[in-house]
């Protein structure tokens, strides 16, 4: 296989590849093996808990229904009492997010301060106190709308997405048990009428600008969804965290399309809200991470950066770079080439550098502005407001296999997106991702039965998506075929025979 395609390109084709089949791939994600090297304490406790805090910061910076990405570094200056949030955004960072964001963290100080004068007994206690019930009511509630009204939209456009189906599904359980629920399913009752309650309140804001609620009313939505959130976080845990595809199966197997309802993806997209609150304010409560509420808060915003990529400009073009590939001529590289052509129209493409690896780059590098926090490496873990697609997945792994610093996301979700572009990096680092792009390649065409390695010289096997075979008939056919071509006197004989 050839080092020299441009990566960009090899994400193309992979993109065009995998158009039709993204959604039949296996979610990844990514959260072994992380050393992390340096959280807000050094407690490695603690540090983990900041994984959670930085994806539910990154989440509740969007505020549009589609498209929006960002990503979070978390910097601490212990000396000078100060921590900085670098914030990224696939298409920048607008102005009124940071904003929203000094205004929340300041009343998640407010709030952790209320906590730390209402701790209950065993103030020396190493561990975190449980959340006082009560206290700081106000505060949280305040916390809570903000959030709503700033990711109105966003929540909306998702609720939209899931609530058909889950009530569906929910009607279907309660129609096939008669004598009642338990259980498990009681609790998925509770917490599909607590989401759907949710979304439905929130729809209502969203469809008319002039509604508002009163703070009596946004306690009440805030206590349901917090109780919504509780009984989903059962249901999620259900059966070591088994049971809901059990239950989605079990009720679901005879849908005639697409297969079994999305339980859980349904769940958990419907319970973000309430768990970011959730994880929100028990990072306000925590006793360890107190400081990060006491220091000074600042926010710097990364620069979108946008890269045109030039594409190929014929059919023969694309064809030299799929045959490049494979360092061999198949007979479907020809049509390839032409969808190819088609589908990525020339001379070029606008690609967006995706948030996560446009905030890698800017941490790596120094900047005249800011001397003082390029000297404070960032802690290793991104937050991210959705998982990574599979290209930036592979650049964070080849930009973790150059020997310096390491950093991680919580994953990706294993689909490829074009346009896509890296930052402009080192030789080395695009040499690394053009290899593990040309590796996916391979397998991809390896698996699809496209091509078949010289190693072994056997032909592809069954594209995928082929039926299962049956060894025995397979035998059988096989011994008849034989038979055929002997009697025939050879296989160009046996083919002629059918050939008329
Ligand atoms: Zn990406």
């Amino acid at each position: 296989m050839s080092n020299e395609t441009d990566p960009h390109l090899l994400v193309a084709i992979m993109q065009r590849a995998f158009a039709q089949k993204q959604d039949s791939f296996p979610r990844r994600v990514n959260l072994e093996g992380h050393t992390l090297e340096r959280g807000i304490t050094e407690d490695r406790i603690t540090s983990i808990r900041t994984f959670p805090i930085l994806d539910a910061i990154a989440s509740l910076s969007v505020s549009q229904g589609t498209h929006e990405v960002y990503a979070v570094a978390l910097q601490v200056d212990p000396v000078n009492q100060k921590i900085r949030l670098t914030i990224a955004g696939n298409q920048g960072v607008p102005v009124y997010l940071k904003a929203h964001l000094v205004k929340v963290w300041g009343k998640l100080q407010e709030l952790s301060t209320q906590y730390a004068e209402n701790r209950g007994l065993d103030p020396n206690s190493e561990r975190s106190p449980r959340v006082p019930k009560g206290v700081a009511l106000p505060t949280r509630v305040d916390i809570f709308r903000d959030i709503c009204q700033f990711s109105l939209e966003k929540l909306v456009t998702r609720g939209e997405k899931w609530r058909a189906g889950l009530s569906h599904f929910m009607r279907q359980l309660v129609k096939h048990r008669k004598t009642g629920l338990q259980g498990v399913e009681l609790d998925l009752f509770h917490a599909t009428l607590g989401l759907l309650k949710l979304h439905k309140s929130l729809s209502g804001l969203h469809l008319d600008s002039k509604k508002e609620f009163t703070h009596k009313e946004w306690v009440d939505i805030y206590q349901e969804s917090m109780w919504a959130s509780k009984c989903t976080q059962r249901v999620l845990e259900y059966d070591n965290g088994t049971g809901c595809e059990k239950l989605a199966r079990k009720l679901g197997g005879r849908r005639c399309y697409g297969g079994p309802f999305r339980l859980r993806r349904a769940l958990e997209k419907l319970n973000s809200l309430p768990r970011n609150i959730k994880i929100l304010v028990a990072f306000a409560n925590s006793r360890r991470l107190r400081p990060a509420l006491q220091y000074a808060m600042s926010i710097v915003a990364v620069p979108a950066q946008t890269r045109f990529i030039p594409l190929p400009r014929s059919q023969d073009d694309w064809l030299l770079v799929l045959q490049n590939e494979t360092e061999q001529h198949y007979p479907w590289q020809l049509g390839e080439a032409e969808a190819l052509l088609q589908a990525f129209k020339p001379p070029r493409k606008k690609c967006d550098v995706h948030c996560e690896c446009s905030l890698i780059q800017y941490l790596e590098r120094c900047h005249a502005s800011g001397t003082a926090w390029d000297k404070i490496p960032p802690f290793n873990y991104l937050g991210v407001s959705k998982l990574s697609c599979y290209a930036c997945y592979l650049w964070i792994t080849a930009f973790n296999e150059q020997g310096g610093r390491k950093i991680f996301t919580r994953g990706s979700h294993g689909k490829w997106c074009f346009p896509w572009a890296m930052p402009n990096s080192g030789k080395n680092l695009v040499r690394s991702m053009a290899k593990k792009l040309s590796k996916e390649y391979y397998a991809y065409l390896s698996m699809s039965g496209l091509i078949w390695l010289d190693e072994d010289s056997t032909p592809p096997s069954s594209p995928v998506g082929g039926e299962d075979s049956d060894t025995e008939e397979d035998g059988e056919r096989a011994a008849m075929i034989a038979t055929m071509v002997e009697e025939s006197g050879g296989i160009a004989e046996a083919f002629s025979a059918f050939l008329y």
